[in-house]
């Protein structure tokens, strides 16, 4: 094995200890140079799967013919081969063809929306390259990279882990295992079997909680992930409830259709002594007009678009019911920081025991000045101890670039920390060259503190503390004096120093220190319980984002309630709510109030709370479940590996796709490519849209199907001849339904549509309302159809010009019945809604093209029966249209004024 280049997989890495790991890797724990890893990835190429196989193109296409309907047409075609009717076996085969064409460019926009997500999802790894961190794509890792883990990371490769601290990784995706294992560092036995390894860590696999480094052994394929050829299930598939249910509801209407036809062609002939060869080309007719072949492919086009559209506008869907599921959302529950404020944070105030100091300047750019009273103050030794302090208990790291720019890596709030160290005159460099950091204790929801021990080189120990400052004042003993010794503890004057300034709706943090034995090198949660000395308050504003004080406004016209839950201090959430224009005028509960109550108390007082503080994951979980009692479809948002019950538990999960972790995004239904909650408000409204152009496009389509059955059903009732021939329905079918459905794609969002109230979630597709208007048009299309028909004959036309008229009719009516259908109960008499979707527009122009060319090319002539009309005719044909598109409309305008549109939804 000497011989083999470092990365290489067949090393029995848990067997090794870290440094030999690191030695056969040819790495170092400060990690690799970036130029090593550069040609380490040209050697190993990128870090992932490779992509599930494709069909080609070839196969793709050949694959939808295989389809029920589709081998019915076929059988179809072949019975009228062998009966020697030519055009109508051509005809059909053109239909077949048309569907498997529609089929095809269907799949292609599916695949095309879910790459698209997919792409958006890619996650990242934080690396030690040449001893600096980095953040970068997970897919550039290399084998020899020093990986860095925290809660709530998927582990990016497969690692040899070099240092733990309370490390517990749920290993579900790998060993099927759902209690997470600890891991430590000690190497393993040779035959342990890969759940027993506890010093690796496999990618795919969850931190559920703790930190880690670690080295990376394979990466890609050569993961025992990508070895036992797991495709990690990113997307599902793009379907969603309604769709399966129209699958399903179109199946059977084709069984049903097929046992009608069989039973109509038997009696036929047995009854009515009719010739089988014609009564099968009525049969063949009837199920031609009656099956809705282009229905769920046309309504997976709508969804895929409608998908794209949202990844567009940083909404992406990752379980696709989702996007039926936001339209009926009725509560929102989001996070305040970052989510509905900027999270550009600035340190305003630091209070100390003595004195209350402003301090100057926005961002990060360390540009300001202190103030006390209004007067300029140099800092002094009290402040630098106070910078010192924010500045070391810190994991944030400032960089100016080649512009001049400060750019943060790290949490915003310990950004605003580092720059007020910088703003005292403190350089970051030295100072941490004279107090190394020994161990820590990070910042975790739970205990809102963050801990770290330091050791200068004369082997003294200093304990630094910031945190939450209810949590703090607990720990504290005593208080740094304005002459630099220890007092009693003051806590009334602390608490009344926060209130005031969480009243001005400044996030409160607070400092404080203890000293430590030299020899203490490890720090524990008991080591910081007590006996610590209070510094100072910083009072940090972080100002609400503009948009979404307009998303909250436009979620409150649209009948949805929006509710902050935040870890921050109940005056500072209360300040921020009010300006966003949440929980106005009604008090502000705290996690602790929520636990004194019981499940009963809860939902009742739960409709008059609406900024939630101090709040943990399990709370989000409580009030996510209550709400749900009473009958609430929520949408919750969530970043911390804690929040996924609550994220799974809610209706739609909401993951923050920039400060959220990986075990977030994995636990939610949608992830914010931005983290802003205006693109929540937009995900509903473009949910609710994509909801109503599906039931538009079933309503504008099924009546076509039936005003078509209803006439060749008329035809074999009455013993008339067909007024529509099987070839001339499947024209009918392809060019109605395909094509002029598919505009309804298109169709934009309805003014208005965040003004309507959440649809409730049990509503069915097919309400008695739906009936109603498909069978109405569907007698209104069969009425012109067979009437044009009929009259056409009265008045001695050939069969011919009656057929091409019926023909007509009913394609006319189509076309003034799309223009009805943009809207289902709003009227579409203005010039916006006749007009105001291009798609509509151009699909009616082609569909006029076609039929022109169905009347009147001599080829259509000949493969249809078509001839040509007289203007006379054309006339009837146009008046046909319009009086359906005035009795359509006069139906919506009735359904309004009398108000049934709210029952009928
Ligand atoms: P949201 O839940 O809306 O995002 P949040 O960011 O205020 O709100 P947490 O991150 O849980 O919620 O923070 C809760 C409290 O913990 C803060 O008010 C602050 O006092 C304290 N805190 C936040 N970040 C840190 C940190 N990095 N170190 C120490 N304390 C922190």
């Amino acid at each position: 094995m000497e011989n083999r280049l470092p990365g290489h997989t067949d090393h029995a890495w848990h067997q090794l200890t870290p440094q030999q790991a690191l030695e056969a890797q040819q790495s170092t724990s400060s990690g690799l140079g970036e130029h090593e890893a550069g040609e380490r990835l040209q050697r190993h190429g990128h870090n992932r799967l490779p992509p599930p196989k494709r069909r080609g193109p070839l196969l793709r296409l050949l694959y939808q013919f295989h389809n029920v309907l589709l081998y019915m047409m076929l059988g179809a075609a072949l019975i009228t081969a062998l009966l020697g009717h030519w055009v109508d076996t051509s005809v059909i085969l053109a239909a077949v063809l048309i569907n498997v064409i529609i089929g095809f460019i269907q799949e292609g926009k599916a695949e095309n929306a879910l790459d698209a997500i997919r792409n958006m999802l890619s996650p990242h790894a934080m690396v030690l390259r040449d001893g600096e961190r980095h953040e970068i794509d997970a897919e550039r890792l290399v084998p020899g990279d020093v990986v860095l883990l925290v809660s709530g990371d998927k582990v990016p490769a497969d690692l040899r882990l070099l240092s733990v601290k309370n490390l517990l990784v749920e290993e579900a995706a790998l060993t099927g295992e759902s209690v997470p294992v600890e891991k430590s560092v000690a190497h393993c036995q040779a035959d342990a079997a890969l759940g027993d390894r506890r010093c690796m860590a496999y990618s795919g696999t969850l931190v559920s909680s703790g930190q880690a480094t670690g080295l990376v052994v394979a990466t890609g394929a050569d993961t025992e992930l990508g070895r036992i050829g797991a495709m990690l299930q990113q997307v599902q598939a793009l379907s969603t409830p309604l769709l399966r249910q129209i699958e399903q509801f179109s199946r059977w209407l084709a069984v049903i259709i097929l046992i009608l036809a069989l039973a109509t062609f038997i009696l036929g002939i047995l009854w009515h002594g009719q010739n089988p060869g014609e009564m099968f080309m009525m049969v063949v007719a009837l199920t031609a007009s009656a099956i809705p072949e282009g229905l769920p492919a046309i309504m997976t086009v709508i969804l895929a678009l409608g998908v794209q559209r949202m990844a567009g506008h940083n909404a992406i869907v990752r379980r696709l019911p989702a996007v039926e599921t936001l339209g009926s959302v009725t509560v929102i529950c989001s996070d305040k920081t970052g989510t509905l404020t900027r999270n550009e944070m600035t340190v305003q105030r630091v209070v100390s025991a003595s004195r209350i100091l402003d301090i100057s300047g926005v961002g990060y750019a360390p540009e300001g000045a202190f103030h006390q009273d209004g007067k300029l103050l140099e800092p002094d030794n009290a402040l630098l101890e106070i910078a010192r302090a924010a500045q070391l208990c810190n994991d944030g790291r400032l960089q100016q670039d080649a512009a001049g720019h400060w750019l943060l890596h790290g949490d915003p709030t310990e950004g605003a920390l580092l720059t007020l160290a910088l703003k005292s005159g403190l350089d970051i460099a030295t100072l941490q060259a004279q107090l190394p950091r020994s161990d820590t204790i990070p910042f975790e929801s739970e205990h809102r503190f963050m801990a770290t021990l330091h050791h200068d080189h004369a082997g003294h120990g200093l304990i630094l503390l910031k945190g939450a400052p209810e949590r703090v004042l607990e720990m504290c003993a005593s208080q740094r004096d304005a002459d630099g010794g220890d007092a009693s503890l003051d806590a009334d004057y602390w608490r009344r120093q926060a209130t005031d300034l969480a009243a001005r709706g400044l996030r409160l943090l607070a400092l404080a220190s203890k000293p430590a034995a030299a020899e203490q090198r490890t720090l524990r949660f008991d080591d910081v319980e007590s006996g610590l000395t209070l510094l100072a308050l910083v009072g940090i504003i972080d100002p609400p984002r503009e948009e979404a004080i307009a998303a909250v406004a436009e979620c409150q016209r649209a009948g949805i309630r929006v509710k902050m839950i935040t870890g921050d201090h109940a005056e500072t959430a209360r300040a921020i709510g009010a300006q966003l224009g949440i929980g106005v005028g009604l008090p502000a509960m705290t996690g602790a109030e929520l636990e004194l109550l019981d499940d009963r108390r809860l939902r009742e007082v739960l409709p008059n709370i609406e900024v939630f503080a101090r709040a943990s994951p399990e709370h989000k979980l409580r009030l996510v479940q209550s709400m749900q009692d009473s009958g609430q479809v929520v949408a919750m948002t969530g970043d911390g590996v804690n929040d996924a019950p609550a994220l799974k538990r809610a209706d739609v999960g909401v993951a923050m796709g920039l400060k959220g972790t990986e075990a977030a995004k994995e636990a939610a239904e949608v992830v914010l490519a931005d983290d802003n909650f205006a693109t929540i408000a937009g995900a509903v409204r473009e949910g609710r849209a994509i909801y109503d152009n599906l039931k538009k496009f079933i309503l504008f389509a099924l009546p076509t199907n039936g005003g078509q059955s209803l006439i060749v059903i008329f035809a074999i009732l009455f013993q008339v001849v067909l007024p529509l021939t099987p070839a001339q329905v499947l024209w009918i079918n392809m060019v109605t339904s395909s094509t002029l459905g598919l505009a309804l794609a298109f169709e934009p969002t309805e003014r208005g549509l965040m003004n309507r109230a959440p649809r409730a979630p049990n509503e069915p597709l097919l309400s008695g309302f739906f009936i109603w208007r498909v069978v109405m048009v569907s007698v209104l299309i069969a009425g012109a159809g067979i009437g044009l028909f009929l009259w056409e004959l009265e008045l001695g036309k050939s069969l011919e010009s009656a057929r091409t008229t019926a023909v007509n009719a009913v394609v006319m009516c189509e076309m003034f019945y799309l223009l009805n259908s943009r809207s289902i109960f709003g009227s579409v008499l203005s010039r916006e809604a006749l007009l105001g979707n291009r798609a509509v527009l151009v699909t009616i122009a082609i569909c006029l093209v076609l039929q022109l060319l169905f009347t009147y090319a001599p080829p259509l002539q000949g493969v249809f029966g078509s001839v040509g009309l007289s203007l006379d005719e054309w006339l009837r044909v146009l008046l046909a249209g319009l009086a359906l598109f005035s009795v359509a409309e006069l139906e919506k305008w009735v359904v309004r004024r009398f108000g049934l549109h709210a029952q009928a939804t």
